[in-house]
């Protein structure tokens, strides 16, 4: 597999570096990094998933629209690397 998510997350890292303050601590895991990425738990590579969202106000048992929105998601892989191409496993 291809190693764009590592080098172009290197590069836009190192862009972003340039406006953190200085001194300033880095927070790891889900705070730095790509989104929507998952790791493969077969090939141990990032696979790229694209996030489709969807809200709706449901009606309340007297027939008027809730207050709040209902909201779902669901997650689709990827098949192929969104910087060069190469097909994901
Ligand atoms: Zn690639």
């Amino acid at each position: 597999m291809c190693d764009c998510f590592k080098t172009v997350g290197e590069r836009m890292k190192q862009r972003l570096m340039e406006k953190v303050p200085e001194g300033a601590e880095i927070k790891k895991g889900f705070d730095t990094g790509w989104e929507n990425t998952c790791l493969s738990l077969s090939s141990g590579d990032l696979i790229v998933m694209l996030k489709y969202k969807l809200a709706y106000r449901a009606n309340k048992k007297d027939g008027s629209p809730a207050k709040n929105l209902t909201r779902m998601e669901g997650n689709v892989t990827m098949n192929h690397c969104p910087f060069c191409g190469e097909k994901q496993e």
